[in-house]
């Protein structure tokens, strides 16, 4: 009786622990977000618990029921849920898989199997969970680290990363890799003057035809604003980057739509280099390539050009040659030379033009002509010409005074000097500080200055009249020179250009131009000035043209101030 008793008492003690268990179990799938399935094998029976309701609209009782969960995965998931879910295998940890479902959404099924004491499976419990959101947060990501969001084309990451492997299977197949360095030509105008949003829409564009060259041997890449690369693999040796070229002159020759029925026509420059006769390694050939395409020549053509050995060799001279122009700013290595401009009837001095001079360590002249195009490549010059400048006119105002003999003073003043906002604000600055006649100083521009905005340069000489400056137009003769344009531009002097001089005594189609320079000016009321004269017939034909000023080896070299100041001081004697 004791015997029953203590029984019942342990099977209600039992009873009573696991119906707190099960309310326990309850309330835990209760409060989850989560769906479970639970899964009693002795009774082929299913219970549906948690959220199973905000999951899904039916019932789940048996194991064949099984397969009304598994049609709602897409086809793709539907053999890795179905062995999850039918999974029997014996003290095997949960098994997870994630499943894409009809409606999109992305479940996670955890599957956890308890086993009997003789190893029998006893239950099975399937917990779902909805994990769309970081699913597509991860999505997210890699697009993110492989792709280009304002293109959706591959950013330069995933770039490097493929080439990187291209390279590894090219030397085991012998294969090779053309890496073009595409740029839209002028985007910067584009950009300027269609405003941002239509930068972003012309990039776009093209991004989407560049897009459609993609193929299992192309890759397509955005590196940043105006730049693509794209990457060809060849097998066999074989050289595909003229069709890949010929697709883009044939594109750009058809104007890109816009948005508001604007027609925007392009051009680009490429670059290309190639692996493995330019080099071998990612990084390298993307670098090859972008040196070739910084070096074009011209816009406006679809011009390609390939790498060659001594592009990196010029590229490498050019960054030691910048490196030390950075040290020589930074040294004060510079020194101004004077070269004298005469009346060429008079032949009273007319003035100086200021011209640089830059002493290498050996000690030996490097040529403006060399270093000047350089500093304006990258932005030096800016620096290097404040410093002319100033320079300049402080010795020209220490001179004035001394000698009070009123000359012009011709400052060479390069585009991108010009096109800084606060020129002439520093100009003016120079020329109060150093108290010397707006209207002795000359400032030289080339067409260069003219062809990239003409109004606003022409705005800009304007408000430069206005103080008194004067302007000369450097060069005449050489690049676009045209007269027609001259009319419109508020000159006061013109400087006919050393080519002419060379052969005007022999050619007689030069001498009907220079001519003809000589009168129109005239008419236009500014004064000629003839550069590079070497001989005593140019001179004497060029006076006889009526040409107003000499400048040239013939009457004086370019010279260190004291050279200039003997000149001075002989004109008071
Ligand atoms: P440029 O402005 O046309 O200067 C005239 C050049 O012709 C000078 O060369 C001068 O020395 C040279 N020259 C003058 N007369 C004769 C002659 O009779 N025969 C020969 N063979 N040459 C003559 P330089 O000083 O070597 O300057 C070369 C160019 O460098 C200049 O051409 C100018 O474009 C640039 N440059 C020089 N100094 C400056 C500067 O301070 N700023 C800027 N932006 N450019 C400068
Ligand atoms: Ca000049
Ligand atoms: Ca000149």
């Amino acid at each position: 009786m004791n015997e029953m008793h203590y029984q019942l008492d342990l099977l209600t003690a039992m009873n009573q622990k696991l119906m707190g268990n099960e309310k326990m179990f309850r309330m835990i799938c209760g409060t989850s977000s989560n769906a479970f399935l639970y899964y009693i094998f002795s009774e082929d029976r299913f219970e549906t618990l948690g959220l199973w309701q905000h999951y899904f609209d039916f019932p789940i009782r048996s194991a064949s029921d099984l397969h009304k969960l598994i049609n709602c995965a897409k086809t793709e998931y539907i053999s890795s849920l179905e062995e999850a879910l039918f999974c029997e295998n014996k003290h095997k940890e949960s098994q997870i898989v994630e499943c894409e479902m009809q409606d999109k959404k992305w479940l996670e099924f955890e599957v956890t199997i308890t086993y009997s004491e003789t190893e029998e499976p006893s239950e099975k419990i399937i917990r779902i969970r909805d994990v769309t959101k970081r699913k597509k947060q991860t999505e997210e990501l890699k697009y993110m680290a492989y792709y280009d969001s304002l293109t959706g084309l591959y950013n330069r990451n995933y770039f490097v990363r493929m080439l990187s492997e291209w390279v590894r299977k090219a030397q085991t197949e012998k294969a090779t890799i053309d890496v073009l360095c595409i740029r839209m030509d002028d985007f910067k105008r584009i950009n300027d003057s269609m405003g941002m949003i239509a930068g972003d829409e012309i990039l776009q564009a093209f991004g989407l035809f560049l897009r459609d060259l993609q193929s299992e041997d192309i890759i397509v890449s955005h590196f940043n604003d105006d730049i693509y690369y794209l990457a060809i693999y060849n097998p066999y040796g074989n050289h595909n980057v003229d069709t890949v070229y010929n697709q883009i002159c044939q594109r750009t020759g058809q104007p890109f739509q816009m948005m508001g029925n604007i027609e925007q026509k392009i051009t680009v420059s490429i670059g290309v280099a190639n692996y493995p006769e330019s080099a071998r390694n990612s990084l390298e050939i993307i670098n090859c390539a972008e040196i070739v395409q910084s070096q074009k020549k011209e816009s406006g053509t679809n011009s390609i050009a390939y790498f060659e050995a001594p592009i990196l060799t010029d590229f490498i001279e050019n960054i030691q040659m910048e490196n030390k122009l950075k040290e020589a700013i930074e040294d004060h290595a510079f020194e101004l030379y004077y070269q004298p401009q005469y009346d060429a009837g008079s032949k009273k001095l007319r003035g100086v033009e200021a011209l640089i001079r830059w002493r290498g360590q050996d000690g030996k002249f490097v040529s403006p002509a060399v270093f000047i195009p350089l500093a304006e490549k990258d932005g030096l010059i800016v620096q290097i010409g404040n410093w002319v400048l100033e320079e300049g006119i402080r010795v020209y105002a220490d001179w004035y005074r001394k000698y009070e003999y009123p000359m012009v003073l011709s400052l060479n003043i390069s585009a991108l000097q010009y096109k800084k906002a606060d020129f002439v604000h520093h100009l003016l600055m120079l020329i109060e500080k150093y108290q010397v006649d707006p209207s002795l100083i000359e400032l030289e521009i080339t067409e260069s200055v003219l062809i990239e905005d003409f109004n606003s340069v022409v705005d800009k000489l304007n408000t430069l009249k206005e103080y008194g400056i004067k302007i000369s137009l450097d060069d005449f003769g050489t690049g676009f020179s045209s007269l027609s344009y001259l009319k419109g531009l508020p000159i006061d002097t013109l400087k006919i250009d050393k080519s002419f001089i060379d052969t005007v005594i022999n050619d007689h189609p030069t001498r009907v131009i220079t001519e003809s320079i000589i009168a129109m000016v005239k008419k236009l009321g500014c004064e000629t000035v003839a550069e590079g004269v070497e001989t005593q017939e140019q001179y004497d034909y060029l006076k006889a043209v009526n040409c107003d000023n000499i400048q040239g080896f013939l009457l004086g070299k370019p010279m260190p101030a004291e050279g200039i100041e003997k000149i001075l001081s002989s004109i008071k004697n």
